[in-house]
């Protein structure tokens, strides 16, 4: 939730406070919505997230009894969660089957021509229907860190990458031939 245009070590370095004085929903709901505000202020969206988090810590207790539910859509319908938070819980806290594509699979996905790049939505339908699905939430995480490593999405040419120059070159001819 406190990630969207925000580094995880900015997220890494406000959560350590925010949790020592709100460790569950119970003590989150109670806080007011200014003295969460000043816990991750450094944060990108600050107030929609402080104002997202209180409101999401009221519903888990009242729906939920205080408890994260095991089920994407409560957890799509809590304020502040979106489909790719919510797959990131299913996959990473509950073991079950998700493919949360984050903007480096959504990257590489199209580098390999696993899937056309035109939306994230897209992407995750078409990485689902390419690897088996008890091979999902390994290979997310899998993807996200040989993108963050080795594929960067700047300062990269595709062009002189032995092992998928090939998907760069496709789309090049296919450019051109648009473009004639
Ligand atoms: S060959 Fe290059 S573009 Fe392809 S995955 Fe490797 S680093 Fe990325």
């Amino acid at each position: 939730m406190l990630s969207a245009q925000t580094t995880d070590k900015k997220v890494n370095e406000v959560t350590p406070a925010l949790f020592a004085e709100a460790p569950d929903p119970q003590a989150m709901a109670a806080l007011p919505v200014d003295r969460i505000l000043g816990f991750i202020r450094t944060v990108g969206l600050a107030p929609t997230k402080a104002r997202n988090l209180r409101a999401m810590s009221e519903l888990l207790i009242e729906r939920h009894g205080g408890r994260v539910p095991n089920d994407i859509d409560a957890l799509e319908a809590l304020p502040g969660v979106g489909h790719k938070t919510a797959s990131v819980l299913m996959c990473q806290a509950f073991n079950r089957p998700a493919f949360p594509v984050d903007t480096h699979i959504h990257r590489l996905a199209a580098r390999w021509g696993l899937s056309d790049g035109k939306n994230v939505v897209k992407t995750e339908a078409d990485l689902k229907r390419a690897f088996p699905k008890d091979t999902w939430n390994r290979r997310h995480l899998q993807i996200i860190y040989f993108g963050r490593e080795h594929c960067p999405a700047r300062g990269h040419d595709l062009g002189r990458c032995e092992i998928c120059g090939w998907a760069a070159t496709k789309k090049r001819i296919a450019g051109e031939a648009q473009r004639r």
